[in-house]
């Protein structure tokens, strides 16, 4: 027969995971490859499918390996990598975050709590809004946030895309294709998008740009989208420009609205973390798009998704034999949650 003190440390063990990632792109499924190839006792929670916004990313051609992968196949192959050590995955939505001293507290839509010694935050980011009159109303009926889902649906229509990211640039290229004319409208008189892709869309007939304009409106019929209106940032002009598919990249916003009080995060929302991808919250890591970065890369998130993994297995190392004495020290020091 087990004695007391060993059945309490047994709960312990069995109740809680080494390691709860929170997030299933390319920064979630690395860190679960690499806990478990750490032997951490690992679960991955997903509210959607796995694969992030890769899924919904056409061509990526700088992936190391890989120079021309849609990114559907990527992200199935970084989920079929992690399926290879049976990382646990769970699909549903995480509600809540609670931090403790021993473990930490992650609450799901469904009402299940799982506690962990470490999280790691790799929840990614959704699509920025341009919160201009016209959009909200009109998405889905020729506002759009992603050409590969919708492109197919403008075929020899004319479509513009508004941004000068990579984002916009690498879709307006895509749109080029599918598209008769599309018009790349950005705010400034020059690109934020990389210099290769600068040159693609330069050297793109079926791309016409308008620089230093925004769009003040996105005009629609009981059809759909007729038109957008335009300000001239320089002049002060205004215009309307005859377009039935509006496509929208100007920038993401972090899904960092679940990060626990007391969490640091940049202006922008943008989880802080030291150079182990460590918050200022012990046990609490952050990798890839949500976190704060130099650059949002497909590779830097599975870079990301590796150290904070790796960072997570010392630190469960550490914390596991402290926590465990205190679980089976009886009386009130023994409740530590
Ligand atoms: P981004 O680099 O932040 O670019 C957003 C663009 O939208 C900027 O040109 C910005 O203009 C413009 N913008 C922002 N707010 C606006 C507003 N209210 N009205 C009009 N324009 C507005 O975003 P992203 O293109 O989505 O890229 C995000 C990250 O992912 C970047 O780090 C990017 O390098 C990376 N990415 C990489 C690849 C790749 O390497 N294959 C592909 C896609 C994305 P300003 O320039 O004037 O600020």
């Amino acid at each position: 027969m087990l004695s007391l003190k060993a059945k309490r440390f047994e709960m312990v063990q069995c109740e809680v995971y080494d390691v709860i990632i929170i997030g299933g792109g390319p920064a979630g499924l690395t860190a679960g490859i690499y806990a478990k190839r750490a032997a951490l006792k690992t679960v991955l929670i997903e509210k959607g499918v796995p694969g992030g916004q890769v899924v919904i990313t056409k061509g990526v051609e700088n992936y190391p390996g890989f120079s021309d992968v849609n990114g559907f196949e990527l992200a199935d192959k970084f989920f079929q990598h992690a399926m290879r050590y049976n990382l646990e995955t769970i699909q549903q939505e995480v509600t809540a975050i609670e931090p403790g001293i021993d473990f930490h507290s992650v609450y799901l839509s469904n009402g299940e709590v799982l506690k962990a010694y470490s999280l790691i935050l790799a929840a990614g980011g959704i699509a920025r809004k341009l919160g201009t009159p016209g959009e909200i109303e009109n998405f889905g009926k020729g506002v759009s946030y992603c050409a590969t889902c919708d492109g197919f649906f403008f075929r020899d229509r004319i479509v513009c895309v508004v941004g000068g990211g990579d984002t916009a640039l690498e879709d307006a290229l895509y749109l080029a294709k599918i598209a008769r004319r599309v018009y790349l409208i950005h705010r400034r008189d020059e690109f934020r998008a990389s210099k290769i892709l600068q040159q693609r869309i330069q050297s793109e007939p079926a791309v016409e740009i308008i620089l230093n304009t925004v769009v003040t409106e996105i005009k629609a019929t009981e059809l759909g989208v007729r038109a957008v209106a335009l300000k001239n940032t320089r002049t002060s002009e205004e215009s309307e420009l005859e377009v039935e598919g509006v496509f929208i990249f100007v920038g993401f916003s972090p899904n960092s609205a679940l990060a626990p009080l007391g969490l640091n995060t940049s202006a922008s929302g943008y989880v802080l973390t030291d150079e182990k991808c460590e918050t200022n919250i012990p046990g609490i890591f952050a990798a890839g798009d949500i976190r704060q970065n130099y650059a949002k890369q497909i590779v830097i998130a599975a870079s990301e998704g590796c150290i904070a993994a790796l960072a997570a297995a010392r630190y469960v190392d550490a914390k596991k034999p402290q926590a465990e004495q205190r679980a089976i020290k009886p009386g009130p020091a023994g409740a530590s949650q």
